[in-house]
């Protein structure tokens, strides 16, 4: 008989790019919030610098897209890096790319391309890192009547004939302007093969609405196109660091992104610092107090044993004064070879400190 193989597939990591005040922030925030508000009890596990949709919130949001958007989502849910732009996604890099796994270019309807949407793409290309556009402030154009949380597909039908035809009108200004990057793209409800054209999702981070269809999409693609990059990896953890801080109680910790295996407490640890490689063993492991039992510190942390890839996680260990933002961090256990990591490291620590060096 032949062997059936179960592999579990891990969240893709979702960044956030575009010009400023083309509304990123405000697109993450709306994320957050309605992720809250859809969820069950218990449901959201608390993440360090990244915040998880579960497959459940995506799958009840996207419900009446079930006809055009046909998705089984077998990966456990999103997890998007709270800080967007791409001065931050320098820091996510992975040897030959990035840890993002996908990535949401905003783009404000009515303005179009601007400087940095330019410049995000040539990253994104850079990188090879797949990306989505979410054409923001749909709830500007004029004549436009909002419904709150709705999909797109349901929202634009229930729009004047004069506001359907404005807003394919901007949107057709971003696919000449993505094509001038050498890209082929259209409105997400017009894509045949999503291999050869990038798909534009009309929203508004204000209303709320297309929000259904940008995660529906994320989701779908991600594990439709990546399954072999998603799949779990039962090994020793593989991170970036994203930030060292002292924090009160916990001395100097790193905040990381862990994109595969497991991490453990007690593990040994390799990581870049400023004046070399440091090698130490976590003392914690450490993520924010669920919400309900959150007090006023931002301070709040429980700890924990272990946790699985994709995650976001403090780590307090000892020698982390030195610790390099955008360094990678590997676990290294009996069977890894602990100068074969140590010199890859080094080699990607020359762009990290290149990239410091001239912030
Ligand atoms: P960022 O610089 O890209 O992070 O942009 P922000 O999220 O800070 O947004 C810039 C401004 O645009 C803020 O005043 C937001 O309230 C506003 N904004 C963002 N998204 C929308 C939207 O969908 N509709 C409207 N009307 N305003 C928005």
């Amino acid at each position: 008989m032949e062997e059936t193989q179960v592999k579990k597939l891990r969240q893709p990591i979702v960044v956030v790019l575009g010009h400023v005040d083309h509304g990123k922030t405000t697109l993450l925030d709306k994320i957050r919030g309605t992720t809250v508000v859809k969820k069950e009890p218990g449901e959201m596990t608390q993440e360090v610098g990244a915040s998880f949709v579960p497959s459940s919130v995506i799958e009840r949001l996207s419900e009446k897209l079930k006809k055009v958007l046909p998705v089984k989502l077998e990966i456990p849910g999103l997890l998007f890096i709270d800080t967007p732009g791409h001065e931050y996604f320098s820091n996510l890099r992975r040897r030959g790319g990035s840890i993002a796994d996908i990535a949401i270019l905003v783009v404000d309807i009515n303005e179009g391309f601007q400087q940095q949407t330019f410049e995000s793409i040539n990253i994104l290309k850079e990188r090879k890192v797949p990306f989505l556009v979410a054409a923001n402030k749909i709830d500007r154009i004029p004549g436009w009547k909002p419904f709150e949380n709705e999909p797109f597909l349901e929202t634009i039908g229930k729009q004047k004939k004069d506001v359907q035809i404005r807003l394919d009108n901007q949107v057709y200004n971003i696919v000449t302007q993505i094509a001038e990057a050498g890209l082929n793209a259209d409105r997400f409800d017009r894509i045949k093969d999503f291999t050869r054209n990038v798909a534009i999702i009309p929203v508004s981070a204000k209303t709320g609405e297309g929000l259904p269809d940008l995660l529906a999409l994320l989701a779908g693609l991600t594990q439709r196109y990546m399954k072999e990059r998603l799949t779990f990896a039962e090994g020793p953890a593989k991170g970036v660091v994203l930030e060292v801080k002292e924090d009160v109680g916990l001395g100097h910790t790193i905040d990381v992104i862990i994109y595969d295996g497991i991490l453990r407490k007690n593990d040994q640890i390799v990581l870049g610092g400023i004046n070399g490689i440091i090698t130490t063993k976590i003392r914690g492991i450490f993520v924010p107090r669920p919400l309900q039992d959150m007090k006023l510190s931002k301070y709040d942390f429980t700890s924990i044993d272990e946790v699985y890839a994709a995650a976001g996680v403090k780590i307090s260990a000892p020698n982390l004064e030195e610790a390099l933002a955008g360094s990678p961090i590997y676990v290294v256990n009996s069977e890894s070879n602990l100068d074969e990591i140590k010199n890859k490291i080094e080699e990607e620590l020359k762009q990290v400190r290149f990239y410091n060096s001239i912030e």
